[in-house]
């Protein structure tokens, strides 16, 4: 595992990579609270209209983002067809990725209320996202002088909802930096977004046919841009499932050398023994658990507090939780913003009304009754071995355990089989030794949040079920999308 402590950094503020000033947040989005977009596929020839879609705001109900024409599998093949490496000296696809970064910043005000309105994302979390795509944009743009290996070819770029900016373009920006076509597919949800962003790439200067956007359905989309002699590779991030279908896909009907480089799912946990600080372990708890809704791959899912201490804990975290507001993520007052969709808020509440059942649900906040939210929720678990699957939601398990079981612990969390992120709230030094040289994860988050990670100087990936490596924003990523056939597959 990387490990992080706080004074690696901890930021997710513009205001420490960037002086540039958003005081006027308000006045750059609200001639975009009530604009519709209109997206439609961008690729180099025409198709047949596909469907139209209405996207409605998952906080509002009512309120209508825009309409997208989705793409068809017809679209897709032609697309396909038409996708050429993007073959231009190095400098100008980094003069092209670093104007589009310009592109992005300039057009925040635009860009936020779209990550508000289609993505259900806080001021604090569209701030963040953006700083991440233009960190994205700018790292593999500076990264890819060194890169000494010629391109894949073209590329499928599939991305999920819960980043729709910073994951998109990364993914995006680092094919097309080592030189390759793309070929993007959004996740559905958040098509405005991804088109948006896509007209900015090619107005600064990504030529169309090595940078085609397809947003609609995966189950019609989804095995004529991953199959076929004529897809060089695929980087995914999304959910385990989706990954092994894409592995199935990809061994069957794709050439023997195209990359799969996917970041998927995680059951992610805490340890906070009895030395830990508390109130620094219930605010990195809080916002590891709860910020972004918990819809982050990299969120916790199962907290291990030390039995001595979990009363006091777990009464100092209900008190803080019950301090969050959740409402409209346009406000600035708001923590927790909605759900994705009405399919995950049934899904979340019926997990809770379950757990409330057998008399296991520790804590839950009240959440607003008209749109897609779900009130933060704690519930007690004896392990993470109780966990079944990834709730990809406001949903805490926690479990206690004794200063003798720590290796225990960590090898339960091990025998999950993901491997993403984990904290350790701690002040004895051995200890920090003793978890990290036994964890199988990607990301070690020591006494600070879990989530976050910034470009550049703390890669992000995970091992085993989660992720194939290389990691995002670290310095191997960028060698697998060209023919670096020595380089590791993981980093
Ligand atoms: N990179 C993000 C983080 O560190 C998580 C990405 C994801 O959810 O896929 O929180």
């Amino acid at each position: 595992a990387d490990l992080f402590r706080p004074e690696r950094g901890n930021s997710q503020g513009w205001d420490l990579h960037d002086s540039r000033d958003l005081s006027n947040i308000e006045d750059a989005r609200t001639p975009f609270r009530t604009h519709q977009w209109q997206a439609a596929p961008l690729t180099v020839s025409p198709a047949a209209d596909g469907p139209v879609r209405a996207v409605m705001n998952p906080a509002l109900p009512g309120d209508t983002v825009g309409l997208v024409a989705e793409a068809t599998a017809t679209h897709a093949a032609q697309a396909v067809a038409d996708a050429r490496a993007w073959d231009v000296p190095v400098a100008d696809r980094a003069a092209a990725l670093n104007r589009a970064a310009d592109l992005y910043e300039a057009h925040f005000g635009e860009l936020f209320a779209l990550l508000a309105r289609e993505a259900g994302k806080t001021p604090k979390d569209a701030i963040a996202e953006l700083r991440e795509a233009v960190d994205f944009l700018r790292y593999y743009a500076a990264q890819a002088a060194g890169l000494d290996a010629p391109a894949r070819g073209v590329f499928t770029c599939i991305s999920p909802w819960n980043f729709p900016l910073a994951i998109f373009s990364g993914q995006i920006a680092a094919a097309l930096a080592a030189g390759n076509g793309v070929l993007a597919k959004p996740a559905e949800t958040t098509s405005l977004i991804a088109h948006r962003a896509t007209q900015l790439l090619h107005q600064a200067g990504v030529p169309v046919a090595s940078l085609q956007l397809l947003a609609g359905p995966g189950r019609e989309l989804g095995a004529v841009l991953t199959g076929g002699a004529s897809i060089n590779g695929v980087c995914f991030t999304g959910s385990t499932a989706t990954a092994q279908r894409i592995q199935q896909v990809m061994a069957q009907d794709t050439a023997a050398d195209a990359a799969l480089i996917a970041e998927t799912g995680g059951l992610n946990a805490m340890i906070v023994d009895s030395t830990a600080l508390p109130e620094q372990a219930v605010r990195d708890i809080i916002a590891s658990a709860f910020q972004s809704a918990g819809q982050r791959c990299s969120a916790l899912r199962c907290l291990y507090v030390q039995e001595d201490i979990a009363n006091s804990l777990l009464a100092m975290l209900y008190g803080a939780m019950d301090e969050l507001r959740i409402g409209d993520p346009w406000d600035h007052a708001t923590d927790v913003g909605p759900v994705i969709d009405a399919r995950a808020q049934a899904d979340f509440a019926a997990y809770i009304a379950a757990a409330r059942e057998r008399g296991a649900l520790l804590h839950h906040l009240a959440a607003p009754e008209q749109g897609h939210f779900i009130g933060p929720a704690v519930i007690r678990v004896n392990g993470i071995a109780d966990l079944e699957r990834e709730i990809f939601g406001p949903v805490l398990h926690v479990a206690t355990f004794k200063a003798a079981e720590i290796d225990a612990v960590v090898d339960a969390v091990n025998a999950t089989g993901y491997g993403l992120t984990f904290g350790l709230h701690t002040r004895i030094d051995s200890r920090v030794e003793q978890v990290s040289s036994r964890l199988c994860v990607g990301n070690l988050y020591v006494n600070r949040n879990q989530i976050g990670a910034i470009v550049g100087s703390q890669p992000f990936g995970g091992e085993g079920m989660s992720g194939t490596g290389p990691k995002a924003g670290g310095p191997a990523y960028l060698p697998r999308f060209a023919q670096c056939d020595r380089i590791a597959h993981s980093a």
